[in-house]
């Protein structure tokens, strides 16, 4: 057994634990562990803008319907083409994001820019 974490079968909780028991040992080891972790639990997505296969974003950006279907329907890759183009438009008209309305204007052009089908 070359690591504590190989061999701990049939415990669910093994990874958790192990990351404790690893922190604890080797501080300076953590960086290691979190990053196989995160690329081992990479999920991809068959994206419904660009349809391909690809890495699906990292958590869903907000709380309904249409954060839920971006999440499950848009890849990494097509959501980072919207924050750039969200950000060109709240620059361009000046939104103030704590207004509903400049919420509500922003969340109309994502729908548009994630979900239409342009030609299809
Ligand atoms: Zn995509």
């Amino acid at each position: 057994m070359s690591a504590p974490w190989n061999g701990s079968k049939g415990r669910a909780d093994a990874s958790v634990h192990d990351i404790v028991l690893g922190f604890r040992r080797s501080p300076n080891r953590l960086d290691h562990i979190l990053r196989d972790i995160y690329f081992a639990h990479m999920p991809t997505v068959h994206c419904s803008r660009c349809g391909q296969d690809r890495d699906q974003m990292a958590f869903q950006p907000f709380q309904n319907d249409l954060g839920k279907r971006a999440f499950e329907e848009i890849c990494s890759v097509c959501w980072a083409e919207w924050l750039k183009t969200q950000q060109q438009l709240i620059n361009h008209y000046g939104l103030n994001l704590r207004e509903p309305k400049a919420k509500e204007f922003l969340f109309q052009n994502m729908e548009q820019f994630l979900f239409s089908r342009v030609g299809s």
